[in-house]
């Protein structure tokens, strides 16, 4: 718990400016230690146990949801009322001793954050294959819900600059189990050169992170003054750099975790004053509470403030670009796809594998959707790319050594050999303990809680030897 002596006095001071800003009501949500816990689920893993989770009965894909909960240490308590998969809950459970969240089946997530789904559904046709971009993606949390907004014949490509942090980028990815995001690694000044490539760029942009400090009052002592006018300026750069990827048309959603106007309406004024924009208007619900606010060139954005809606503090805007950016040749000059035969042994462990195509990626041979397999090529000819696709794995001696995303994937072939654990046998499986199992079969298995894959492993009579990375391994008791 902390007090308003805490609170920066000159954020205070600044954000009086602000019409929407209630000076009690937001210290007093600041004192209260209240604590807003929200997950969102994973539709794409939703149904994995024979098929579906619910009960079997006529239920609505969120009862199913809800149905989903049941089986996780969760106390369900209300929908998130602008997210079709988001779930507040009563208290924060020990998410790490949930099995189902390392197979992916959902992702916490602050609750005004998963607004980036009402803010595409409302300015983009979400019917059409789109080219997204999330350029400052990492952990994942907007990626995965990208991910599950956007159609299946749609490419979302997650990029994150720092490199320590793409990793867990990469996990969060390979745990959502899509086949259709690539994770690069680069600087937004990579972008400039794709020119008028992305349909949808979405920068969730790095930011002074006061919207936090509620959940996390560390984050007071690191707040300053400077760092805002530091903050507004990288904004900037971020996406003067990045602005030349977005089509004609293209819809660019811009938002951060800091109250600071600098950071929020002065640089929608900034963005209508330096290129062709039209800033676009969402609807908002008046029970969210969300507040409308303009800037001083006209353009909206929208405010969350801690005391109004149940979530942290959060900013977003969205805006159309009307400029033409200048053309691009998309020539593939090196093609990095694996040997025929190799392809074909890889292909054998998938469930269905005729939409897709195969790539290199190092020594790994991962399964790209075919419409998207040129763009993947030329992605990897320009960017750094991490991770494409499904990780099928690598051959050796004509097998295929199965990379640890296959086992996330929703396209494991049904003819691999599963092995259902208990709750107490998946943690020690987490753990990367070698259980005991006595199981006929001797080789590769699937090991699965909740009928989710969780990982390889592989079985010798009555034990085995377990596949999980080490890197990823729960060292909770
Ligand atoms: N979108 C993420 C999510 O929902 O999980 C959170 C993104 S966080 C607000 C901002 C990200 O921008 C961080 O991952 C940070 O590493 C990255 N970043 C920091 N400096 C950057 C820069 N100069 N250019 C681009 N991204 C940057």
């Amino acid at each position: 718990m902390i007090n308003n002596m805490h609170l920066p006095a000159s954020l205070m001071t600044s954000l009086s400016k602000i019409n929407s800003f209630d000076r009690d009501a937001f210290v007093q949500v600041h004192e209260s230690g209240e604590q807003v816990v929200s997950v969102r689920m994973n539709p794409l893993k939703r149904s994995m146990v024979n098929g579906e989770w619910s009960i079997g009965n006529d239920q609505s894909a969120k009862l199913n949801n809800q149905e989903l909960i049941h089986h996780s240490p969760f106390t369900f308590h209300a929908p998130v009322p602008w997210s079709s998969n988001g779930y507040y809950l009563s208290e924060r459970p020990l998410f790490t001793l949930d099995p189902l969240l390392h197979a992916g089946a959902y992702y916490v997530q602050e609750a005004s954050s998963m607004f980036v789904e009402e803010a595409i559904k409302q300015t983009v046709d979400l019917s059409q294959p789109l080219l997204v971009l999330d350029l400052c993606a990492a952990p994942g949390g907007k990626s995965t819900l990208l991910q599950s907004v956007i159609s299946k014949e749609s490419l979302l490509v997650s990029n994150e600059v720092i490199q320590s942090r793409v990793n867990i980028l990469k996990e969060n990815i390979t745990k959502w189990g899509a086949d259709n995001v690539v994770v690069t690694n680069n600087d937004p000044s990579a972008f400039s050169k794709l020119s008028g490539l992305f349909d949808v760029l979405v920068i969730d942009a790095p930011c002074s992170g006061s919207g936090l400090f509620r959940r996390d009052p560390e984050a007071i002592n690191e707040w300053s003054e400077a760092n805002v006018e530091l903050c507004s300026q990288r904004q900037q750069r971020i996406l003067a750099d990045a602005w030349p990827c977005l089509k004609e048309d293209g819809v660019l959603i811009y938002s951060t975790c800091s109250y600071s106007a600098e950071e929020d309406e002065e640089i929608l004024d900034w963005l209508e004053e330096r290129f062709e924009v039209e800033g676009l208007r969402l609807r908002v619900n008046d029970e969210w509470k969300i507040d409308e606010v303009q800037s001083a060139s006209g353009a909206y954005g929208y405010r969350f403030w801690p005391n109004k809606v149940k979530g942290e503090g959060f900013f977003i805007v969205a805006f159309r670009k009307k400029e033409t950016p200048s053309p691009l040749r998309i020539k593939i000059k090196k093609n990095q796809e694996p040997a025929k035969k190799d392809a074909a042994i890889a292909a054998q462990w998938m469930q269905i594998a005729d939409a897709y195509s195969f790539v290199m990626q190092g020594q790994i041979i991962a399964a790209v959707p075919t419409a998207w397999h040129d763009m993947i090529q030329f992605l990897m000819q320009e960017l750094k790319v991490r991770y494409a696709g499904i990780e099928l794995g690598s051959i050796a001696k004509n097998d295929l050594l199965p990379e640890h995303a296959l086992a996330l994937s929703t396209n494991v072939n049904s003819k691999v050999v599963r092995v259902e654990l208990t709750k107490e046998q998946a943690l020690d499986y987490l753990r990367k303990n070698d259980l005991q199992l006595d199981h006929p079969h001797k080789g590769w298995a699937l090991a699965t809680y909740n009928g989710l894959g969780l990982g390889w492993m592989k079985l010798l009579g009555n034990r085995m030897n377990n596949y999980y990375p080490k890197e990823w391994r729960i060292l909770m008791r």
